[in-house]
């Protein structure tokens, strides 16, 4: 039978092949590029639903290739997550956020409340609190209203530990949200059991919104429960002015998506700052 297999496999073996070169010389650019931090952060509006003031920004990573240009976080934030490096590259966005909100802050801009995307690995990595403590005492940001993004693959693990490593987290100032909500796995259940202060609504369900009567049905009991228990909620991705009124309309607490507005550079972001400054 293992002879049988392996002969049916042998007319797939030149594609794998090329795939799993492209992922060397993927790992082998990723590896320069953390020497080199050819990375840089994006940052996309989150709004308050009621009032559409701006209250913060989601930080998105973005890796300008030599060659390839601009490489999408859904294609190399996997291989970076296998492969280790997004510990050294989760490190640089947390560096970088803490940083960018000093100098924002320094140059008289609203203290916004920012977050970033935490990957699991790196949520796992022992030294995550100790990190977050040395660059809280080196960027002088007393509460610091971070963010930080996860995802509910992180809650699944081991649970106790977990939850200690999110509560020294949380002693530093940082609130966590919970990304891509509903498409996991016993998402309620976590939300219970878990120091979470925000839900993020994946967009995947924003996206029909309000025309579908499952995903509308569904977006609001997720906004009444997280309400219930005492969690905020943002909405992602959303695209149009009925989605906006929609989740206003539902009590939705915060606002992200092509609607608000897209991710940008960061100084293209101070200039969308700057009209607060004065006000
Ligand atoms: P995510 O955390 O769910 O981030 C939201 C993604 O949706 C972003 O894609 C954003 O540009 C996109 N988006 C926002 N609004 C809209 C909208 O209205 N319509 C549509 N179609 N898309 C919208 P992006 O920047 O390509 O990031 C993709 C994913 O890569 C992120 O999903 C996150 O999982 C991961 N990622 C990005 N930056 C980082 C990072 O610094 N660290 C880690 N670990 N992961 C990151
Ligand atoms: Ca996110
Ligand atoms: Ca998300
Ligand atoms: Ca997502």
């Amino acid at each position: 039978a293992k002879q049988a297999g392996k002969n049916r496999a042998q007319p797939y073996a030149p594609h794998m092949q090329a795939d799993a070169l492209a992922r060397v010389h993927l790992e082998a650019d990723l590896r320069m590029a953390v020497e080199q931090r050819a990375f840089e952060l994006h940052y996309q509006p989150i709004v308050d639903c009621a009032s559409g003031a701006l209250v913060g920004a989601e930080a998105l990573i973005r890796w300008k290739h030599p060659e390839r240009g601009m490489i999408s976080p859904l294609e190399f934030i996997p291989v970076a997550e296998e492969c280790g490096l997004i510990v050294p590259i989760g490190e640089w966005v947390l560096r970088e956020v803490v940083r960018q909100r000093r100098d924002w802050l320094a140059r008289g801009h609203p203290p916004l409340r920012l977050t970033l995307n935490v990957s699991g690995v790196q949520f796992r990595e022992a030294g995550l609190p100790e990190l977050v403590r040395t660059l809280l005492a080196e960027f002088g940001t007393a509460r610091s209203s971070l963010v930080f993004e996860i995802t509910e693959s992180v809650l699944m693990g081991g649970s106790e530990n977990v939850e200690a490593r999110m509560c020294d987290i949380k002693e530093q100032g940082i609130c966590f949200a919970l990304d891509d909500f509903g498409t996991g796995f016993s998402s309620l259940s976590y939300l219970k059991r878990f120091p979470v202060d925000i839900v993020k609504i994946d967009r995947s369900f924003v996206r029909d919104c309000p025309d579908d009567r499952n995903d509308a049905t569904l977006v609001e009991a997720i906004i009444n429960m997280a309400h219930s228990l005492g969690l905020r909620v943002t909405a992602e991705g959303v695209e149009s002015a009925e989605q906006r009124e929609f989740l206003r309309a539902l009590g939705c607490d915060y606002l992200q998506g092509y609607l608000i507005g897209k991710p940008l550079a960061a100084d293209a972001f101070e200039a969308l700052m700057a009209p607060l400054r004065s006000a």
